[in-house]
């Protein structure tokens, strides 16, 4: 089974995929795996980030789904590779907006980002594709915690994590 972990950048898919890899979860960095196989597309100066063909990477990976084992791919492209299941880890906006300054983004990143994180872009891109889609509210919660929600979707208690119980679009006029 492929498990994609993904989310707006500095919702925490990083800390959260370190943390099952030391649980024993078989987790693929996708944004290492690109830039390791030479799969960056062009860079994009106005958005400060590198393209890159779905296309040319799912085809790269060669991964097959509902295969026996179960590989989480981590990174805010993991939806695009046609997984079983995605996880959207989600983060209030303001608590984001702080992450992502600290992380040294330039303001419009920053804008562009939260933006996304309020308007549910990942989330809705990953329904549209059709995928089996769950969300966690990753805000005020421990590495601890979040794992076990993690492990509650995959075992299928998935009730607490359907699409749409998360919203932050009343802080729609704070960021727009
Ligand atoms: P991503 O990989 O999605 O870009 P990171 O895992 O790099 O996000 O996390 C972004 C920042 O937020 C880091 O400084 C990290 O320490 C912090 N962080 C991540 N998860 C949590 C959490 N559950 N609670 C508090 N801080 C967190």
């Amino acid at each position: 089974m492929i498990i994609a972990l993904t989310g707006t950048p500095g919702t925490g898919k990083t800390t959260i995929a370190s943390a099952l890899r030391e649980k024993g979860y078989d987790v693929l960095d996708i944004t290492a795996y690109i830039k390791e196989n030479d799969l960056l597309e062009e860079y994009d100066e106005k958005r400060d980030t590198h393209d890159v063909d779905v296309d040319k990477l799912k085809e790269h990976l060669g991964l097959q789904s509902n295969c026996e084992n179960t590989i989480i791919i981590e990174g805010h492209l993991s939806h695009l590779l046609s997984p079983d299941i995605t996880i959207v880890l989600r983060c209030s906006p303001s608590v984001l907006k702080d992450r992502l300054e600290k992380r040294g983004y330039s303001d419009s990143k920053v804008k562009e980002n939260v933006q996304s994180e309020v308007m549910d872009v990942i989330l809705c891109e990953s329904a549209d594709l059709g995928n089996e889609v769950f969300e966690i509210d990753c805000t005020d919660k421990g590495t601890n915690i979040i794992i076990s929600n993690i492990e509650d979707i995959l075992s299928g208690n998935t009730d607490m994590f359907m699409p749409g119980s998360i919203d932050w679009t009343k802080e729609m006029e704070k960021w727009f």
